[in-house]
């Protein structure tokens, strides 16, 4: 029997596997000769593209409803490195104790992880990477009312002007006025080192971002680097002291350190660089996929870390393992029309399109009624239908051309 073993049990892990399965069972390959192990630190799919909402808990799918019904072998455990040599992944389970687990092919879907400042406070600093950072955040806002009514109790700052944080910062506008009540003092102030406000998301949503956030009242301090951070306080370059309780960094993203397990070429952000088929061109026997590949798409764009990528690209990295496994023919990457989808609280949402992100006629209300639908339905797989995930499991189907253009 063949194996083919798949860290990571996000986005791009979970459509891997799911992916691998299809094209296993399409040309008529038994499970019992070719095994799909997923090895996840967690038990649950994390909708990560939902953190910065309110109850950030419920934001997370039980992995088993998807991969069970599939056939595909599921283990709890922390991989702590890859040895390409034996093909051996090695990991931790929650017990403590150390597990090897050996692969005839690997792919690698272990994710991206915030990096955090080294800045002095940073330790009154709250994130919306991880489910627990989100419910230590959501938990914080709702417990502002009891607090002493100091200045800056209603007052967030969130650092970082990228699509994570324009849409905290703008989501957190309606938060802190449901937790303020009557208080008349609720400030959202976003703050970026770049002198425009949404960097990045770039030159076309800007205009649009910009009235959007003058609108809502979010203040902005452009070219502007945080100095030190307390729990009532924060300090930015030049002196100007912002009285504030909560502050939340969401600038700066780095792929899982798994990717220095493995020989390759590594980008800015610590994704391997892979090549058309999603396979590291150093380790033959290794594929990467979602937030830890370098993908390049149509007229040398290299993708974003964002969802909307990791689900095609585990589509595609699943049909390919297998058949690379099986013999067959690889198939090259093709992005779907570029788009993007920025939530922009009581705003509304902006979709854009293209690689220069155009902003498309759907913004405000009928861009929300888009982002609705796409954290309703778009991002979450079937549970409990093998059918139903198989046939969603085909990698010339992917979900974002029929989302932008319906
Ligand atoms: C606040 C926020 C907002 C976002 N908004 C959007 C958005 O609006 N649109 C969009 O498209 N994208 C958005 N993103 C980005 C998106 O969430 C990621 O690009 C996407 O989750 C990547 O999927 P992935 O499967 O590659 O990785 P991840 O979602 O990071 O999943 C990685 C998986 O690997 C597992 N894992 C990690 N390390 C190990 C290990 N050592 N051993 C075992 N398992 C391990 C994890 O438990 C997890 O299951 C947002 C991200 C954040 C944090």
């Amino acid at each position: 029997m063949k194996n083919i073993l798949i860290i990571g049990g996000g986005f791009a892990g979970l459509w891997t596997a799911a992916a691998a399965v299809r094209a296993a069972r399409a040309h008529g390959v038994p499970q019992s000769q070719l095994e799909v192990t997923v090895v996840s630190s967690g038990d649950d799919l994390v909708t990560r593209p939902r953190l910065y909402e309110a109850d950030p808990q419920v934001m997370r799918l039980a992995l088993d409803r998807v991969l069970g019904p599939i056939g595909v072998r599921r283990i709890t455990a922390t991989v702590t490195d890859v040895d390409t040599s034996t093909r051996t992944v090695n990991a931790v389970v929650r017990s403590g104790r150390n597990m090897a687990l050996g692969y005839d092919r690997l792919v690698l879907a272990a994710g991206s992880r915030l990096v955090r400042p080294a800045i002095p406070g940073s330790e009154w600093i709250f994130d919306v990477d991880t489910l627990d950072a989100a419910a230590a955040l959501d938990h914080h806002v709702r417990r502002l009312p009891q607090r002493p009514a100091t200045a800056g109790r209603f007052t967030a700052v969130v650092i970082g002007a990228g699509f994570t944080g324009l849409e905290m910062a703008t989501e957190l506008v309606t938060r802190l006025r449901e937790v303020a009540g009557d208080a008349d003092d609720v400030r959202v102030v976003l703050v970026d080192g770049a002198d425009m406000s949404g960097p990045e998301p770039g030159d076309g949503p800007h205009p649009h971002i910009s009235t959007v956030l003058s609108d809502l009242g979010v203040e902005m301090r452009l070219g502007k680097t945080v100095e030190l951070v307390t729990d009532s306080e924060v300090e930015l370059a030049g002196g100007e002291l912002i009285p504030s309780s909560t502050v939340i960094w969401t600038a700066g993203m780095a792929a899982s350190p798994l990717t220095q397990s493995i020989p390759g070429e590594r980008d800015r952000y610590g994704r391997l660089r892979v090549d058309e088929f999603l396979r590291v061109p150093g380790a033959p026997e290794v594929f990467a996929t979602g937030d830890t590949a370098a993908t390049v798409a149509d007229a040398g764009h290299t993708l974003m870390q964002t969802c909307r990528q990791a689900i095609p690209m585990g589509k595609l990295a699943g049909h390919n393992v297998a058949a690379d496994i099986l013999g067959l023919d690889l198939a090259p990457f093709a992005t779907n029309p570029y788009v993007t989808c920025l939530d922009l609280g009581p705003a509304g949402a902006m979709a854009t399109g293209g690689w220069g992100r155009i902003p498309a006629e759907k913004t405000g209300e009928q861009g929300k009624a888009l982002r609705c639908r796409i954290k309703a339905e778009g991002m979450y797989p079937p549970v409990d239908d093998a059918e139903a995930i198989l046939k969603l499991a085909d990698y010339q189907g992917c979900w974002s051309r029929e989302e932008f253009h319906s």
